[in-house]
Order: structure tokens, then sequence, then C-alpha cells
């Protein structure tokens, strides 16, 4: 069944399940424990970090585990609001996952300021820089590549303004990383990663902090992570998350454009069969495994379940936002209509999707707006 949510999750790959595996029966002991078999999975966890930081360009003393994007965005937040000084002000994106927008609402409070997105959904750092004038801005929070329409932001650009005006920068890199270079994420900021998106294993992710927030807390308790956050780590899933980064980390540009020419070809041959659809923030700045579809008619849902009958599984933005009735607040922030976010379905592929998947996907849109289309105006078709 070809599956295009991989913004959602991904399948576990075989190599980061071999790794889960081997450190599972092999190094499972706490790995605080005071004998020679807990050292040997502590140096398993040590190992682990030294490869996580040469592929992040840091030191492993600033890489924190953790369990994922929703924890790693609520412990920035909750530590840079009390570390700055009184008064400075948070600028976040309009953009950003709900983890990081609820949790900047509940720290920063009237501190917060939002970036705004033009209509192509990127922060401009022109703009950015001129807000930043007036001064008092103690932390940006900008997203590397978005969930739901795969736009890219100018992180590197962002990340010498923050740098200019003395900021922290937060980035949010989940939906980079495995897909496009780490190196090319900026040094100088909080990273955020969580497996789960790059064919590691769920509940697994981490941080990395930048020079001078040495003193970044996230769970409180023991000693665990240097300090930096308590909890008994869990070794299986970090291995297998590294064991998946690294396979990320093995694809070349060529290996990327040919993935992004598939999914544009399918992206083409929908707008030709189906007149008035569109793709959000289209553009050459977007991963190459995401399309945003607006559609002309139908509400989302039933395109959704229309293709998952057909056997496409593509959702219809965020998964956080399953179950809600709120229109996107991402495809808001780009000026999108609500009506038209309630059309938009999002396709989102992986390393192993297929040219021949896409070709697929394309035929089903086409047949699905025909079958929609030919059903009786206002006829309750009930979607299961
Ligand atoms: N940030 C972004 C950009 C995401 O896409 C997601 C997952 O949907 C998260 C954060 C939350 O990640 P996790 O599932 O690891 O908590």
């Amino acid at each position: 069944m070809p599956y295009f949510d991989n913004n959602a999750t991904t399948p576990m790959l075989p190599q980061a399940r071999a790794a889960w595996l081997a450190a599972d029966e092999g190094a499972w002991q706490n790995l605080s424990s005071p004998y020679r078999s807990a050292a040997r999975a502590h140096r398993l966890l040590e190992d682990a970090r030294t490869r996580l930081a040469a592929l992040m360009r840091t030191v492993p003393e600033r890489v924190v585990f953790n369990s994922g994007a929703t924890e790693a965005n609520n412990a920035i937040m909750a530590w840079t609001a009390s570390a700055l000084p009184a008064g400075a002000l948070a600028r976040v994106s309009s953009i950003e996952h709900p983890s990081m927008l609820a949790s900047a609402r509940k720290h920063f409070g009237s501190r917060l300021r939002a970036i705004t997105v033009a209509r192509d959904g990127r922060v401009a750092p022109a703009e950015l820089d001129e807000a930043m004038r007036a001064g008092r801005t103690g932390l940006v929070a900008v997203m590397a590549a978005n969930n739901e329409t795969g736009v890219l932001n100018p992180v590197g650009e962002i990340a010498a303004v923050c740098q200019a005006h003395g900021a922290t920068f937060v980035c949010d890199a989940s939906q980079w990383i495995g897909r496009l270079p780490a190196r090319d994420l900026p040094a100088r900021a909080f990273l955020v990663g969580c497996a789960h998106k790059f064919g590691g294993p769920k509940g697994v992710g981490f941080v990395c902090f930048p020079e001078g927030a040495e003193g970044f807390r996230g769970m409180l308790g023991g000693k665990h992570e240097h300090g930096h956050r308590a909890g008994t780590e869990n070794l299986a899933a970090i291995s297998a998350m590294m064991a998946a980064f690294e396979s990320g980390e093995s694809h070349d540009a060529a290996a990327r454009d040919e993935r992004a020419s598939w999914r544009d070809v399918c992206a083409a041959a929908v707008l030709e069969a189906i007149p008035g659809a569109c793709v959000h923030g289209a553009g050459k700045q977007r991963l190459w495994n995401t399309l945003s579809l607006g559609l002309p008619r139908h509400e989302n849902t039933r395109w959704v379940a229309r293709l998952d009958r057909l056997g496409f599984e593509v959702s219809t933005g965020s998964a956080c936002a399953t179950g809600s009735d709120a229109p996107s607040h991402v495809l808001a922030a780009m000026g999108v209509s609500a009506e038209q976010a309630r059309r938009t379905i999002r396709i989102s592929s992986g390393w192993t999707t297929t040219r021949a998947d896409w070709r697929a996907l394309g035929r089903a849109i086409a047949e699905v707006w025909r079958t929609l289309e030919s059903e009786a105006p206002g006829s309750a078709v009930i979607e299961i």
C-alpha cells in the first residue's frame, strides 16, 4: 500500500530495527548502574552521542537525547524564558509546530511576538532583522522545514541575523533531518530532531544546544545526559535513531533531486487533470518529499478517505491536527483562506517511495476527482 504520510511518521528502517534489537539484547542494563555491563551500555550511549555530534557539527557535550521534538520544544521554551533577562521578547514564526507555539505562549505570554511569513510560506530574514532593530529580542524560533508544506526557511541567514542582534536561535529541524544534510543547518542554534520522521523509532529525539547555553535543563531529577535531562536513557531507541540518521545522510543531492522530480511530475499531472488545483508553497525551496495540494472542490477528509480506499495513505495536514475542525494555521499564515485550507491534502513520500508510486498516486487523485464530481451534488456520502 503506497504510504504518502511520511511527515506524520515513517516506518522503521531495517538497519534501525537491527540496531534496536542489538542494543536491547546486548545492553539492556540501566546505564547508571555500577557494574561492568552497565558501563559497557553507557559507552555505547556516549558513542552514539559522539556520532550525532559529528553529524550535527557540534561537540558531544552539547547533545541531549530525549523523547522527541515535542519535549524538546517545550524544554527549550521553558528554560530560555527563565534564563533570558526579564522583558526579553521571543519572536516565533507563525508556522511553527503546535508544540513550539503552545509552549512559547505559555512561557513568554505578553513577551511573545509572531514572525509572519509571506505567501510562499517562508520567513524573510530582512524583515526579521528590521523588527529586531528595536532591541529586546532574546529569542527567535523558526523551523528549518515546514511539516505541512515542506517549505524550507533560510535558516543560515536567520542565524546570522540572530547573531548580529545577540539573540538565541531555536531551530526545529524535525522535518529536515534525515532528508537534507544536517551540515547545512546553522551551528549556533538550539537544534531539534526526532527519530520517527526519518526511519527511527517513535519517542526518541535530541536537542543540540549552542555555546553559551550550558545551563540548559530539560527534565529535572537525576544526572542523566550530563545533567541536561533527567530520566533513564533508552539506549535501544537511541541506537536505532543513529542508524536511521546515518542512513538518511548517505543519500546525495542527485537522489533528492530525482525524488523531487517524481513528485513534480505527479503534481503537474494532477494540475492538468483538475482545473483550479494548486500547490501551496510551490517552488524550489521545498523538501523533496512534500506536496501540499489545494483542490478546487470537496472537503479534504473526503479526498483522504477516497484515496485510502484506493490504497493510498495521505493526510489532511499535520497529524497533530487530525480530529480538529480548525483549518491549518500554517496555510492561514500564508494567506490561504479557511475554505481552501479545508480542501488541501498533504502528501509526503519517503526514501523507499518509487516513481511508479508517484505516478499511481497521480492517477488515483484524478480518478477520485472524477468520482466525486460525478456524484449528484448534495448527495450525502458518508465517509468511513
Ligand atoms: N516539530 C515538527 C516540525 C514536527 O513535524 C513534529 C511532528 O509532527 C514535531 C515537532 C513533534 O515531534 P514528536 O512527535 O517527536 O513529538
